[in-house]
């Protein structure tokens, strides 16, 4: 077999169906974000703004966390030195799952390499070790959690997306004795949409059901603690599960779980991915406690980012462009063409020195492809009308569509 031309004929494929990607190469900036140095042609860098970060609250910048991360560098070193298991476990990672529990208002907290492999190895454990288990996933649901059920091989349902009715006529039909596990998301990332979340729960506790909550997208964001959307809506105590990360709104890296104590420990005790891997590096660990503690009590970044959230969408309304609707902070502008949004996106950065990657399938559907805006409290004025005006002369010089 000649294996070099089997990886040139299959990335070439992709390249063909528009589907190859291009990252862009930057240097963040301590201090300077949302803007960047690009690397990509400049030897010394250009200054790009960046509209499409998952540094939603700019933490990743925090002086506090900032500082909380040197001093535990200087402190415990470099590397968590091993497994959970064996001399990996270091008092950061206690004091962060202690931190996150009582975010979550749970009894228990599991930290995980990343949010992908909290949902990979919890509903990998939990579909695959609870007795005859059913899991019942929303259509629209993360790659980590699709991947993390297929794993389990436990036996699955799709439920149409945010329709509590179809996942209680799925759950209707399902025997009375088996278990069954109820995966959605609170804030879906494409779309900016949330989650009927009590009336998955009403469903679910109808039928006996297990309900495990993504809430990746919403953790340091929504609610008065930054506790998700369930915090939010007063629901937290309905979630048996609660899934997030630190690499989003808390600025770093790292996944979580929080629930109850016995079935913390169940996932702690069988899931491989938290089992066999070496432990997040205390420096983390502190600064993402560090990060998760400031958002509890201040509400500053929220309501910053909630007003520029507001202004993006006014003013893209006002200059008539797509914006598709969405309840949350994620602002999707519709282009519904793969070649035309990644131009859109190429003449942005080309010309303007704003980078927004294209969304396009198999991320979102043929035809509802976007370029996904997440405004920061630290998009000013300034950015966000150098945004519009740039968006404005790309949608004319390509000839998109405007809003209907
Ligand atoms: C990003 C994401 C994850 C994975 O989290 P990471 O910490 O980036 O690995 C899980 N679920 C959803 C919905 C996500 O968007």
């Amino acid at each position: 077999m000649d294996y070099e031309a089997f990886f040139e004929q299959e990335l070439e494929r992709l390249r063909a169906e528009g589907r190859y990607r291009i990252f862009a190469d930057l240097e963040r900036q301590a201090g300077n974000f949302p803007h960047a140095l690009r690397r990509d042609d400049a030897a010394e860098g250009r200054e790009v703004t960046v509209w499409c970060s998952n540094d939603y609250l700019g933490m990743g910048q925090h002086p506090k966390v900032l500082a909380a991360m040197q001093e535990a560098l200087a402190k415990h070193g470099a590397g968590a030195g091993g497994t959970r298991n064996i001399s990996g476990t270091n008092h950061d990672h206690i004091l962060l799952e202690a931190e996150l529990a009582d975010l979550h208002c749970k009894e228990a907290a599991l930290l995980f390499t990343s949010g992908y492999v909290a949902n990979w190895t919890a509903l990998g454990t939990l579909g695959a070790r609870l007795p005859n288990c059913v899991v019942l996933s929303d259509e629209m649901n993360h790659a980590s959690m699709i991947e993390g059920i297929r794993h389990s091989r436990a036996d699955k349902r799709i439920f149409r997306h945010n329709d509590p009715a179809d996942l209680e006529r799925q759950l209707a039909a399902l025997p009375g004795d088996c278990a069954k596990l109820v995966a959605f998301e609170s804030v879906y990332s494409m779309d900016g949409d949330i989650a009927p979340i009590a009336k998955i729960c009403e469903a679910a506790e109808r039928h006996g059901a297990f309900t495990y909550l993504d809430e990746v997208h919403a953790v340091g964001m929504y609610g008065p603690r930054g506790g998700g959307v369930a915090e939010r809506d007063g629901l937290m105590g309905r979630i048996d599960l609660v899934q997030g990360t630190l690499g989003k709104a808390y600025g770093l890296v790292g996944g979580y779980i929080a629930g109850s104590a016995r079935m913390v420990d169940f996932v702690r005790s069988h899931g491989s991915g938290f089992i066999f891997t070496t432990a997040l590096p205390p420096a983390i660990a502190a600064g993402a406690r560090t990060s998760v503690r400031h958002l509890k009590d201040s509400q500053a970044e929220r309501e910053a980012q909630q007003a520029a959230v507001a202004r993006v969408r006014e003013r893209l309304t006002a200059a008539g462009l797509p914006v598709m609707p969405s309840e949350s902070h994620i602002v999707p502008l519709l282009v519904g063409d793969a070649a035309l949004c990644k131009a859109a996106s190429d003449a942005l950065l080309q010309d303007h020195d704003i980078y927004v990657q294209p969304i396009n399938y198999p991320t979102v559907p043929r035809g509802t492809e976007r370029l996904r805006l997440t405004p920061t409290p630290l998009h000013s004025t300034d950015d966000i009308e150098q945004l519009v005006q740039a968006l404005n002369d790309v949608w004319a010089r390509l000839e998109i569509r405007k809003a209907a």
